[in-house]
């Protein structure tokens, strides 16, 4: 697959230490989960737009981060890979997403975490099915089964045998007519997950050693008041970051983040929540920390 020109990215940071110099990007995605790249090809990308540091975080699985990582030692590739996790959780009938960065992958209670979340993306992957062939497709879980492979099975799979099928003209109309929820209201094919709690992901992430972070804080459809009920709530279970800077944010989304950051004295970080090459974001672009922030890389030094 031909890379994209690196041209268009900004300077290389340089303000924060502790991670030497260069672009840093702690969210992204591989075919372990729902990414389209496999780990080795993710590395490749990295180092072709000069990511310092780079963090492997599939949904609920930690298989790309050992092949990533055997990978850069065999070639002595010069990155910093960080482990990672992106944990589903359910919180007040909503999913929310909680990073977990710099674990120690072989840790047992992190390993059973992700049996108990892969047990019920199955179980819900069928239910999917089922809901699916309810609306006429009846192949639907065997298709998107076929697709994840080895990996975690997510929805993103159901909506890409959608679309591939015709059912759907976008991946995204896959979501809002089928399997997705907005707010409260769910869709003919959505199915409640069985996720752990937020206090569990994140004392889990805590007992591997982990950065425990709020991913995509903006993502989730919440009033300011929800928003804030959330945040409360996830520093109360110890939560340790929020990931103030993602893609396509405006201004005064990067000033919420950060005023929240700030009074909830939590730290601060950034990834690009990259699943496939497109033409908005990429893996490290456009990621810069405002400078009142506290890096969460900071508390790794
Ligand atoms: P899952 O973790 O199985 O619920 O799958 C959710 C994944 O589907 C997300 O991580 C996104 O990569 C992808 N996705 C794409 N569009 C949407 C959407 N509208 N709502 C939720 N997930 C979406
Ligand atoms: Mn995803
Ligand atoms: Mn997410
Ligand atoms: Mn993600």
């Amino acid at each position: 697959m031909a890379l994209l020109s690196t041209t268009d990215f900004p300077p290389l940071i340089k303000k924060h230490d502790g991670f030497s110099h260069g672009r840093i990007d702690l969210h992204s995605h591989t075919h372990c989960s729902d990414g389209s790249l496999s780990p080795k090809t993710l590395i490749d990308r990295a180092v072709n737009y000069q990511l310092a540091v780079l963090a492997i975080t599939d949904h609920d699985t930690i298989e790309g981060f050992n092949i990533a990582q055997d990978y850069i030692l065999e070639k002595n590739i010069p990155i910093k890979l960080i482990s990672g996790i992106e944990i589903s959780t359910a919180w007040q009938g909503f999913e929310i997403h909680i990073v977990g960065l710099n674990l120690d992958v072989k840790n047992s209670a992190l390993q059973q975490l992700i049996v108990n979340q892969q047990q019920a993306r199955e179980q819900r992957a069928i239910s999917i099915g089922e809901k699916l062939a309810k609306c006429g497709f009846a192949d639907a879980y065997h298709d998107a089964k076929k697709i994840a492979g080895e990996g975690s099975i997510t929805r993103a799979h159901f909506a890409k045998v959608l679309y591939q099928q015709g059912h759907v003209s976008t991946l995204q109309k896959a979501f809002d007519q089928y399997i997705g929820k907005k707010g409260r209201n769910t869709q003919r094919a959505y199915v409640k997950p069985n996720w752990c709690s937020i206090e569990q992901a994140i004392e889990v992430i805590h007992t591997s050693g982990g950065t425990a972070v709020m991913a995509h804080p903006i993502r989730y459809d919440l009033s300011a008041k929800w928003l804030r009920r959330l945040i409360v709530h996830f520093k109360e279970a110890q939560g340790n970051a929020l990931e103030v800077i993602l893609p396509q944010m405006n201004p005064q989304q990067r000033q919420t983040m950060l005023n929240y950051c700030l009074e909830y004295d939590l730290h601060a970080s950034m990834g690009s929540d990259f699943h496939h090459p497109n033409k908005w974001s990429d893996l490290g672009r456009n990621l810069i920390l405002p400078d009142k922030a506290k890096p969460i890389w900071a508390m790794w030094a």
